[in-house]
């Protein structure tokens, strides 16, 4: 079968490997479609990161190369003994969380944070291939009303999902989102799905500020708004019940913790390459605070799918589909920020 497999820095290729072979407790997946997310680009322009070259994974034994991919979705082809409640020709998505079950974060239901957490699509050989195999608690059904296209997404908007729920809010509350990429877009439907009508989306670019405008958001440009005033006049004072950093720039810190309300946090959900300078001070004069999120859970997962089952997401203007063959011009076209999210379609 064919799979896009990496062989470390700049080193994706599309090449012909051996199918897998389904094991007991495992289930095997014709893959319709895999989003190709950020963690994927910093691997392959600036990794390998996550991926060990050399060090087997704990829990997967495995190690480069390794096919990436860990956005997707698809249809069951096999099941491995044991397997009784996912059956071939079942339409499924993959939460593709690798967790040992025995450290704290594990035993208290945090398994997003398990101490040592593995990936299907950095630790594992993952969805940009014809195939993969993935244990069976990895398996989520996807209902008819959901589309394969729309199942790889819930991935990263489960990602946002999670983020959202930490921010305990409710159709009262007010939020401001930093950062209009994907994850901002997960957030903006993530707390739109929770009821909230009143949430701004704070993005320099003047096309993702378009594009998030088209499915319905409210925008504010920092280039050339003053939030933190606009916000203070907005709220008389107040300021949010939740911001949320999806930018990962220090800009967006220290207008985030600005605006908030008293007692009330900014969750992180971007990845800092360098430490950030902002001013601590906006914390502790109004007990703000900062909180991080990683990943999800199963239960972020089900919120996700129950709302794609409502048509809650659209994806229109801002997800393309692209052979495999093209994977390596998909890594260029994201990162140089000509598109937005594209999803690998490995039979083309
Ligand atoms: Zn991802
Ligand atoms: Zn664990």
């Amino acid at each position: 079968m064919r799979a896009a497999v990496y062989h470390g820095n700049h080193k994706l290729e599309v090449e012909d490997i051996p199918e897998p072979t389904t094991g007991d407790g495992q289930v095997k997946v014709r893959v319709s479609r895999n989003g190709i997310c950020g963690t994927d680009l910093h691997e392959y322009f600036d990794g390998p990161i996550f991926i060990s070259p050399s060090d087997p994974h704990p829990l997967t034994g495995k190690a480069m190369p390794v096919v990436m991919g860990h956005e997707f979705s698809g249809v069951v082809t096999e099941v491995g003994a044991g397997v009784t409640d996912v059956n071939e020709g079942d339409n499924v998505t993959i939460e593709p969380i690798y967790k040992c079950g025995k450290c704290r974060p594990c035993r208290t239901g945090h398994y997003n944070v398990c101490q040592s957490i593995g990936f299907h699509g950095l630790m594992a050989d993952g969805g940009m291939a014809e195939y993969t195999v993935v244990p069976r608690d990895q398996v989520h059904h996807l209902p008819d009303s959901v589309s394969l296209e729309m199942g790889a997404l819930v991935e990263p908007m489960s990602v946002a999902y999670h983020a959202a729920a930490l921010a305990e809010v409710n159709d009262q509350s007010r939020a401001l989102v930093y950062g209009a990429g994907p994850i901002g877009i997960g957030l903006w439907f993530a707390l739109r799905g929770m009821g909230l009508t009143d949430i701004d989306v704070v993005e320099p670019s003047p096309i993702r500020r378009a594009s998030i405008e088209a499915l319905g958001a409210r925008t504010l440009d920092p280039t050339t708004q003053d939030v933190a005033g606009l916000i203070d006049e907005a709220t008389h004072g107040d300021g949010v019940d939740a911001a949320f950093d999806a930018a990962g720039v220090p800009a967006s810190v220290e207008s985030a913790t600005a605006c908030l309300g008293e007692r009330r946090p900014l969750i992180s959900v971007a990845i800092y390459d360098k430490p950030v300078l902002t001013p601590l001070i906006n914390l502790v004069l109004k007990e703000r605070r900062i909180q991080g999120t990683l990943c999800y859970t199963a239960e972020d997962y089900k919120a996700v799918i129950d709302l794609m089952a409502q048509g809650h997401y659209d994806t229109t203007g801002w997800v393309d589909t692209i052979p495999l063959s093209g994977v390596v011009a998909g890594l260029e076209e994201l990162r140089a920020g000509r598109r937005m999210k594209l999803l690998v379609d490995p039979t083309a």
